[in-house]
């Protein structure tokens, strides 16, 4: 299918030279679009950089898109990127409902499309998948909650509060659904009470994985059910919404006198959540290098141009609603103050300054 797609779009173009010797000179030409979603969270802007750099290197051309989290803007850069003649595309999508036909146009005109960390729904034109293991993600985030509170040993019992990802991000569900396969059952048995009762993505979900959002639900979690109770450990699926928790937590006594900080997940490894992490105030993150899913891109559209199958590592997990996408996916890495050098610094992603 990917070798036929890319054949069909050489002869298309009317080339003139066997199909083995034109992909050969192709690649140093080919433009790939990259479009991102927002620069609001550092670890896309890691991304788009990782890619920009290890694309050039590879002797591709890039012209890469953010769309500051809004639909309609991501919309009409990927429908630029095809009217301007890219060769291939790599969509970090914001809705990953919303781009089913400007893929059929991408699609009609032989244009690959690679569904970078977020899968894109509900289209047969996404042709790969990289990103990580998502559902992993949510099960280290619920398992150093369950660790640092030793459940296994039977503590509790303890509360805990979740929150979710945005709902328009297929992610979103693997993080939480990884995460409640770790807590459901002190759930059930007691030693983890949600006081709110507020549990399940309809309910925990947070748009556009808005801190400030997850910041006001937070503050009303507090004053209505943690007047008389302490919150013991909060789920929280990524960096920039820790933040907003924290600050609601703290706002109202949290990390001084006799009231501890909860136990508060995240994920991306952010700086300022790093920094947090140092400051006694968020406790973990999850890191996913985003140079290794840059890599893994490259990969991916670099065979495709040489008429080589890319490789994968998952063709079960990925259902989009239409089609199970063939998929590569890398691990995440659980990160807090003990480890935090060694994954963060000693592996080049952070200088050490830009943590102290
Ligand atoms: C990504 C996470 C990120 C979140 C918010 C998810 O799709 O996988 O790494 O924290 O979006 O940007």
């Amino acid at each position: 299918m990917t070798v036929f797609k890319t054949a069909a779009r050489l002869c298309a173009l009317s080339l003139a030279t066997t199909l083995t010797a034109t992909l050969a000179t192709q690649a140093a030409a080919e433009t790939v679009g990259i479009a991102m979603p927002t620069k609001s969270s550092a670890r896309w802007i890691s991304d788009g950089e990782s890619m920009v750099r290890q694309f050039e290197e590879a002797g591709y051309d890039t012209d890469l898109q953010y769309a500051e989290d809004d639909i309609p803007t991501q919309l009409s850069q990927i429908e630029n990127m095809i009217v301007k003649g890219v060769d291939v595309l790599v969509i970090a999508s914001i809705d990953g409902t919303t781009l089913s036909s400007a893929l059929q146009q991408a699609s009609d005109l032989g244009i690959e499309v690679i569904a970078y960390d977020r899968l894109i729904r509900g289209s047969e034109n996404v042709d790969y998948y990289a990103t990580f293991d998502n559902f992993q993600v949510g099960v280290l985030q619920a398992q150093y909650i369950v660790d640092a509170l030793e459940l296994a040993d039977g503590d509790g019992p303890y509360n805990i509060e979740l929150f979710g990802g945005s709902p328009d991000d297929n992610n979103a569900y693997f993080f939480y659904n990884g995460a409640m396969s770790v807590l459901q059952p002190y759930i059930d048995n007691g030693q983890l009470v949600v006081r709110s009762g507020q549990t399940g993505m309809d309910t925990v979900s947070t748009l556009r994985w808005d801190g400030s959002v997850a910041q006001a639900r937070m503050d009303n979690l507090l004053s209505a059910y943690y007047s008389d109770a302490r919150v013991d450990a909060v789920l929280s699926p990524y960096d920039g919404l820790s933040i907003g928790i924290i600050s609601s937590l703290k706002g109202v006594g949290y990390g001084s006198g006799d009231l501890p900080m909860p136990v508060i997940t995240g994920q991306d490894a952010e700086v300022p959540s790093v920094k947090s992490i140092l400051a006694g105030e968020q406790t973990m993150t999850v890191f996913k290098d985003t140079r290794e899913l840059a890599r893994v891109t490259v990969g991916m559209v670099d065979a495709l141009f040489r008429g080589t199958e890319p490789e994968i590592n998952d063709t079960s997990t990925y259902d989009n609603g239409v089609k199970v996408v063939p998929s590569y996916l890398l691990v995440p890495i659980s990160v807090d103050e003990d480890n935090w050098e060694d994954v963060l610094v000693d592996s080049g992603y952070y200088s050490e300054d830009e943590i102290r």
